[in-house]
């Protein structure tokens, strides 16, 4: 027995990129919008940080473009990494066909108070923080009209009532599983350590390093953070741990001294590390009757590429059109019920074709780095140099390469926000 009810349109659960985003332009279409969010602040640690141009048009579109660069972020206008100790560089960002040639890396806590701070503006938005779903509502026909949710802050259930419940509460989503959706998991071969070193640690000229004894990759935070992304087999990190901490910064040592000495220096132990399963996953289905899945809860992409968080952004963007036409049509069986899959699918039709070419595409990046770390020590330095200029020479002038890159570094150039049905 709940001890309160709530009721909205549309209920967003979980507020990540994905869920802020689209609460925000839901609200901003005049639609009442319940955003349910777990944590009971936005300091979240570990989450994506780096936006491609493509999100930054969305942003600009969205008219919170301004308000975003006036955050800590960091500008990066070309992409490079060091291989064997030399640079190469795989995206100048000056050659993309874009008006926002630069990516942002910035901390998703303060991007995320800036869309609720939006959202706040306009009376049909609702922001429930320490707020966990733990269960879906169901009609007579299995149909999706609610959620169960407990407030920790007050110590309260909550039932809500709505038209259509959005699951975007990330990789482990509640919704999908109440829902009995397979997340459809892929095995990895690999998965990647993180940890932040503070500002000064590290002189970070590019954004990752490759070497005969492994891989690093490094990204500005903004405000001089650091964070650092060590890669290693699947299933590997126990036994990396159980030689302890002394033998991991002797491994870190071996690609990187200078970043082994930071580590020695800033990091307390393994508690100050966090292992990410890297898995991608794409659910077998998205949509159902009430029911919509975006983002991480839809699809979960690995960081490989940064495309977590414009995935996420480009699904809140349609599904936002999506969620705004059907709740006009009143398309329920009486009038204003909730919204039927069939109109929902539309969603996945229009997503998944996307969403699945750049989860396959980061799944062969995957099976090459694990190559590199199984193999790369075997490779003559002299053969690793001598295909990196040959790269270097190649990357501006294969059509193919330049199509790899530019997709990940602009996303889905025919997602665009559909500002005619903003109410202001
Ligand atoms: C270490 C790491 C580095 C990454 N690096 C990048 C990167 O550089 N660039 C990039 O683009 N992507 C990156 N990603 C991926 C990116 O962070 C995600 O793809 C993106 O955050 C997905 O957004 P989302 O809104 O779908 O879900 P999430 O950001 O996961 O948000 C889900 C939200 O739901 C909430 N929630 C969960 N369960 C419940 C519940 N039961 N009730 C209420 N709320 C709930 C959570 O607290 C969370 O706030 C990275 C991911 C990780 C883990």
């Amino acid at each position: 027995m709940s001890d309160r009810t709530e009721s909205a349109e549309v209920v967003v659960v979980g507020c990540g990129p994905g869920g802020a985003v689209l609460a925000y332009l839901l609200a901003r279409s005049g639609v009442e919008v319940a955003l349910v969010e777990r944590a009971a602040t936005f300091e979240r640690e570990y989450r994506g940080f780096g936006w491609n141009p493509g999100v930054i048009r969305l942003f600009e579109e969205m008219d919170v473009l301004e308000d975003v660069l006036d955050l800590a972020h960091e500008t990066v206008t070309d992409g490079s990494f060091s291989l064997y100790g030399g640079a190469v560089s795989v995206l100048d960002f000056d050659l993309l066909d874009t008006d926002y040639p630069y990516a942002l890396m910035m901390e998703q806590p303060a991007l995320l108070e800036c869309l609720v701070e939006r959202a706040s503006a306009y009376d049909g938005f609702a922001f429930y923080p320490a707020t966990t779903v733990t269960d879906l509502r169901t009609d007579d026909s299995g149909g999706v009209c609610g959620v169960v949710a407990h407030d920790r802050e007050v110590d309260e259930d909550i039932t809500f009532d709505a038209r259509a419940v959005v699951g975007a509460d990330g990789r482990y989503s509640t919704v999908r599983e109440r829902a009995g959706i397979d997340p459809g998991w892929f095995e990895s071969p690999i998965d990647l350590v993180w940890f932040k070193l503070p500002q000064g640690a590290l002189d970070a000229r590019n954004q990752g390093r490759i070497d005969r004894d492994g891989v690093l990759v490094f990204f500005g935070l903004g405000g001089g953070d650091v964070q650092v992304g060590y890669i290693v087999r699947d299933g590997e990190w126990p036994s990396i741990r159980e030689a302890g901490f002394g033998a991991f910064c002797r491994r870190i040592a071996a690609i990187d001294p200078e970043l082994a000495a930071a580590v020695d220096a800033h990091l307390d132990g393994f508690r100050d590390t966090t292992l990410l399963d890297v898995s991608p996953g794409v659910a077998n289905s998205w949509t159902r009757d009430g029911l919509l899945l975006l983002g991480d809860a839809a699809h979960t992409a690995s960081p490989i590429g940064a495309q977590g968080n414009p995935l996420a952004v480009e699904d809140a963007v349609v599904a936002h059109r999506i969620l705004v036409d059907a709740l006009a049509e009143r398309d329920g069986p009486e009038g204003d019920g909730i919204l039927s899959g069939d109109r929902l699918r539309e969603f996945e039709v229009r997503r998944r074709p996307t969403v699945e070419r750049v989860i396959a595409l980061q799944r062969r990046a995957a099976q090459n780095l694990r190559f590199w770390l199984d193999y790369g020590r075997y490779v003559p330095a002299w053969l690793v140099r001598g295909s990196a200029s040959a790269f270097g020479w190649l990357a501006p002038h294969s059509r193919r390469l330049r199509g790899f890159v530019e997709s990940f570094a602009l996303g889905d150039e025919s997602v665009s926000v559909a500002r005619s049905r903003f109410v202001d």
